[in-house]
C-alpha cells in the first residue's frame, strides 16, 4: 500500500523582525561625526526594511520612531509577529565590519519551553543556523565578519531565529580606505549586504 502523500505546504510567509536597538531614554553608543547608536540603528532598520519590503518580505519592526522600548516588549513584538528571523541591530566604534551574535544559552528542547528569559534556548540552534547563512552573505558581499555568542537580554526571551547584529567600522587589512560609520555609502554598503543575506536565508528556509 502506497503511503499516502502529504499535500505540498503552502509556501509560509516569511516576516523579519527589525528590531533597532536603544532608541529613546538609552541613546546606546556615542558613534563618530556624533551620531548616536540609537539614530544609527533606526536608520538602518528603515533602510533595511525597504530593501526587504521590495522583495516581497513581510517586515515588523519594534521601532519606527526615537521611542524608548524596554527589552521584555521588544521579545513580544517579535514572538508575535511568528518571524523567519529576528535581527537586533546595535553600531559601535570597536571592531571591525559586521559582529553577529547568537544567544549563549545552551540548546533545549523547543517543546513546553516557555520560560521568559531562557525562551530562545529552543531556538539557539536555528539561529546558529541563521548566524551561518548570514556569516556566508556578507562574506560574499565582501563584508568583514565575526561571530560570536553572548547574553542578548530581549533575544533571549525570544521565540524564533535571532541575532544581534553589530556594526563597526570597516578597516580590513587590504582596504586602504575605513569605511566609517557616518559613511552613507558604507551604510547603503551594510544595508545591502544584510538583505542579500536574509534573502539567501529564505532560501534555506524553503529547502524541505
Ligand atoms: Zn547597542
Amino acid at each position: 500500500m502506497a503511503a499516502a502523500q502529504a499535500p505540498p505546504a503552502p509556501a509560509a510567509r516569511f516576516v523579519v523582525v527589525l528590531d533597532a536597538a536603544h532608541g529613546g531614554d538609552d541613546p546606546g553608543g556615542r558613534l563618530s561625526g556624533s551620531q548616536t547608536e540609537k539614530a544609527f540603528t533606526l536608520a538602518l532598520s528603515v533602510r533595511l526594511r525597504s530593501l526587504l519590503a521590495a522583495r516581497g518580505i513581510s517586515v515588523v519592526t519594534t521601532r519606527e520612531s526615537d521611542a524608548t522600548i524596554d527589552s521584555n516588549r521588544r521579545a513580544e513584538i517579535a514572538n508575535h509577529a511568528k518571524a523567519q528571523a529576528c535581527l537586533s541591530l546595535h553600531a559601535t566604534e570597536s571592531g571591525s565590519g559586521i559582529h553577529l551574535f547568537a544567544s549563549s544559552l545552551a540548546p533545549a528542547q523547543a517543546v513546553r519551553i516557555s520560560t521568559w528569559k531562557t525562551a530562545q534556548a529552543g531556538w539557539v540552534t536555528r539561529s546558529l543556523s541563521l548566524a551561518g547563512v548570514l556569516n556566508s552573505a556578507l562574506l560574499h558581499a565582501g563584508m568583514t565578519v565575526t561571530l560570536g555568542r553572548t547574553d542578548l537580554p530581549g533575544i533571549d526571551s525570544m521565540t524564533c531565529p535571532a541575532l544581534a547584529v553589530e556594526v563597526a567600522p570597516e578597516s580590513a587589512p587590504g582596504r586602504p580606505v575605513k569605511s566609517a560609520l557616518d559613511d552613507p555609502a558604507y551604510q547603503a554598503r551594510v544595508a545591502t549586504a544584510l538583505a542579500a543575506a536574509l534573502l539567501e536565508w529564505r532560501t534555506e528556509a524553503r529547502q524541505p
